[in-house]
């Protein structure tokens, strides 16, 4: 056993209760693992207290566990069950260790067949998305779009700041991206899809009147002609609350910001470039697209009617 040093910290172990591992209530939507003290990861921290049946002790500065009653155990395992057990959000993150694990043992062949021919012969996409961070925004999902089709980009709130504002000390991320997706790549559309129940718009809301200076408040201060717009009561929709008409009047705001810079106007201009506003409806699993004539968000089949009418003619295989 190595000698211990620093600061000694007391793992809190719950008493050992005898229980089978699915009796334990999963994390549901809407929990916050992080401010749920354990959930079923404390009946993990039980078993394991139960298999060493000792009081533990932990230094915090080198990570070594000790016990006070030292009996022969397998330390390994051990470890292994107390890392698990303490983890927060374990039961999500391991999810998402599960899936990769599963990914590199069972991809599909042909899926490993198109991204080889891709990492050998380079992508060429067509389209850029902007879309926010929000996990429920499943931009490849709700598109279908195989690998090489897409570059996306995402932010809090999909937002573009405008060209000064991205040059003078600002954030230099979507003048970087349109400049790679469009100098380099030779995209040929940018999509801007926002979303329902955006956490971003809805802090922009709860800010409007206080941009502190945090990173945050500094960021959302791209949304500030949104709201001008909120105010001024455009795009009135009906049965759509404050955050959702926010959000879908931000699109908008991103799609104007975009087209003030150089190389997107220069494209639009010379027509070699399309701009898309897209709006994800989370509840009702529904995209929506921007439809000029009607001034409102519709479901993109309705929005692109004519486009996949044609499609249909000169692809009458599929
Ligand atoms: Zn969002």
């Amino acid at each position: 056993m190595p000698q211990m040093s620093g600061h000694v910290n007391r793992i809190p172990i719950p008493p050992a209760i005898p229980m089978p591992l699915q009796e334990a209530t999963p994390l549901q939507v809407g929990d916050d693992p992080l401010h749920r003290p354990f959930g079923d990861t404390n009946l993990r921290g039980n078993l394991a207290h139960q298999r060493v049946g000792v009081t533990l002790e932990a230094d915090q500065h080198v990570g070594v566990i000790r016990k006070k009653r030292p009996r022969r155990i397998d330390m390994r395992q051990f470890f292994r069950d107390i890392i698990i057990a303490y983890l927060p959000a374990e039961t999500k993150m391991e999810k998402l260790i599960r899936g990769a694990a599963n990914f590199n043992k069972n991809a599909d062949s042909r899926l490993k067949d198109e991204l080889g021919r891709l990492a050998a012969n380079g992508q060429t996409p067509s389209t850029l998305l902007i879309t926010c961070v929000d996990s429920r925004v499943l931009p490849s999902i709700i598109t279908n779009s195989p690998p090489g089709s897409m570059l996306t980009l995402r932010n809090v709130g999909n937002f573009v700041p405008s060209p000064e504002d991205s040059w003078v000390g600002g954030d230099t991320s979507v003048a970087s991206t349109l400049a790679f997706g469009l100098e380099v790549l030779n995209i040929r559309h940018i999509v801007v899809m926002g979303h329902s129940e955006c956490g971003g718009m809805a802090e922009l809301l709860a800010r409007r009147n206080d941009f502190r200076t945090d990173a945050l408040g500094t960021w959302l201060r791209n949304g500030r002609r949104a709201l001008q717009k909120l105010v001024t009561r455009e795009l009135m929709e009906e049965g759509l609350n404050e955050v959702n008409r926010l959000s879908q009047l931000n699109v908008l705001n991103s799609l104007e910001a975009l087209s003030f810079y150089p190389e997107v106007r220069a494209r639009l201009d010379r027509m070699q470039l399309t701009l898309h506003g897209w709006w994800f409806d989370i509840y009702q699993a529904k995209v929506l697209a921007y439809e000029p004539r009607a001034g409102r968000f519709v479901p993109v089949e309705h929005a692109y009617e004519a486009t996949l009418a044609g499609f249909a003619d000169a692809n009458p295989a599929r």
